[in-house]
């Protein structure tokens, strides 16, 4: 196949699934901005005269708790999940991407799924998924750790959150895979140019092509 004719590197996009009203979020999210207005503009009246706007302490001490409780409902909700070939990424903050090869486990724990595993960058990562929220997303994980990392794939985890939803979630473009300055797996050694490193197809852990065996600590084929 040539440049040409490979087909685009894409993941998918899962948005987690709604367990607070938006409506409900947007209005104490709304009344908590109304009244840390309306706080802030009581603050300042009593700065001239400390006879006006007697409750001012306590409306902000409400906007306060207001912003909490929308604080709380946004955490709740969870973040959108990406799943694809460079592995399972969490949107928080910043993208934290982990790829397949960094996946250490994928356990169940009650009505959640635990997920470990160390991203290319940064410090390991602990995420607990909610079913109800992310049912999508780790379905669709869980069929991907299925053929990728077998090891890390368990019958109970797959059976609990049941089978990928044909369709569910949205598509998004990912760049190809570039090896430069990357370690190789085998060696450590840093590769010095792209033409210089070959990639699992399976597991995407990046090889020196001149000190790479035949199979990648996946079990994969490099070619
Ligand atoms: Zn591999």
């Amino acid at each position: 196949m040539t440049a040409a004719e490979t087909p685009p590197r894409t993941e998918t996009r899962f948005e987690p699934q709604a367990t607070v009203s938006p409506g409900l979020f947007l209005l104490v999210l709304n009344a908590g901005a109304l009244a840390a207005g309306a706080g802030a503009v009581g603050f300042f009246l009593r700065m001239r005269d400390a006879n006006v706007a007697p409750y001012t302490t306590e409306v902000l001490a409400f906007a306060a708790l207001l912003m909490g409780v929308a604080t709380f409902l946004a955490a709740a909700r969870g973040t959108p999940i990406r799943v694809g070939p460079a592995g399972i990424a969490f949107e928080k903050d910043e993208l934290v991407r982990v790829p397949w090869y960094g996946v250490e486990s994928i356990t169940l724990e009650g009505d959640a799924i635990r997920v470990r595993g160390k991203p290319v960058y940064g410090a390991p990562i602990n995420e607990l998924c909610r079913i109800q929220v992310h049912q999508a997303a780790l379905a669709a994980m869980l069929a991907e750790v299925a053929v990728r990392m077998p090891s890390v794939s368990t019958p109970d985890v797959a059976s609990r959150v049941g089978a990928p939803v044909a369709g569910a979630g949205s598509v998004l473009a990912l760049e190809a895979v570039h090896v430069t300055g990357r370690r190789c797996a085998a060696t450590n050694k840093p590769i010095a140019f792209e033409a210089d490193g070959v990639v699992c197809p399976r597991c995407e852990r990046v090889y020196s092509r001149v000190a790479s065996a035949p199979r990648c600590a996946c079990g994969a084929t490099l070619s």
